[in-house]
């Protein structure tokens, strides 16, 4: 999962990026409105953390303007102004989800895993997909038999994002952007090792590989 986050302030930047980071996220940063706006509209996320006070434009101008642009990005504000009224001006302006600062990391955390959910319609409260289950919180596969693998940060990214697409044929480029960060050295290569990886711990057949277009995750057979 790819996610933005649009924060002025380095100190809560840097601590909420690698909160997020360990969670499993890609996170890009921008440190004000009118590159915030920018990089939401040109690189495909997967979700968008704002911040409302930011220096160049402010986040509701932001919000609004992505949403005018058909931007459906699910947006979670992250705000100190979290008088109702505020609120109500937010969601009106296209937000999915609103939390006041000061927060508390776990909070935010499953707000988003809810919003990717719902973005993705998956019901429940453990990602499941093709016969496999995903536990978010230890970062583990578990297979029908009951076997569980525990997987490394990347895995577990990409995992993710194969289960949250099943069926779609995902270009190793698309795999790619959605697994690192932006100025992670992206080898679109290792994507392949990361595949064999994962097919080691379940069988071949649930990720297949589309010869010149990428891969798909097509689950376990019955
Ligand atoms: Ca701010």
């Amino acid at each position: 999962m790819r996610l933005l986050l649009v924060e002025d302030d380095p100190l809560l930047s840097s601590s909420l990026k690698a909160d997020l980071e360990q969670q499993g996220y890609a996170v890009d940063l921008a440190e004000n409105g009118r590159d915030g706006e920018f990089m939401g509209n040109e690189i495909g996320y997967d979700l968008i953390v704002l911040d409302l006070g930011l220096p160049e434009k402010p986040g509701l101008e932001v919000l609004g303007d992505w949403r005018a642009k058909g931007n459906k990005t699910p947006v979670l504000i992250l705000t100190a102004r979290d008088a109702w009224h505020e609120k109500v001006a937010g969601f009106k302006a296209g937000a999915d989800d609103y939390l006041g600062k000061p927060f508390h990391v776990e909070e935010l955390v499953v707000r988003l895993q809810a919003l990717i959910r719902r973005s993705h319609e998956v019901v429940g409260q453990m990602l499941e997909s093709g016969g496999l289950k995903l536990d978010e919180d230890l970062q583990r596969v578990i297979l029908p038999s009951g076997e569980q693998f525990d997987l490394t940060g990347t895995e577990f990214r990409l995992l993710r994002y194969l289960m949250l697409n099943k069926g779609k044929i995902l270009s190793k480029t698309r795999l790619t952007e959605h697994v690192y960060e932006q100025d992670f050295d992206r080898d679109s290569n290792l994507i392949e090792v990361y595949i064999r990886r994962l097919r080691e711990k379940f069988g071949k057949g649930a990720i297949e590989t589309r010869r010149g277009q990428g891969y798909r995750y097509v689950g376990l057979s019955d």
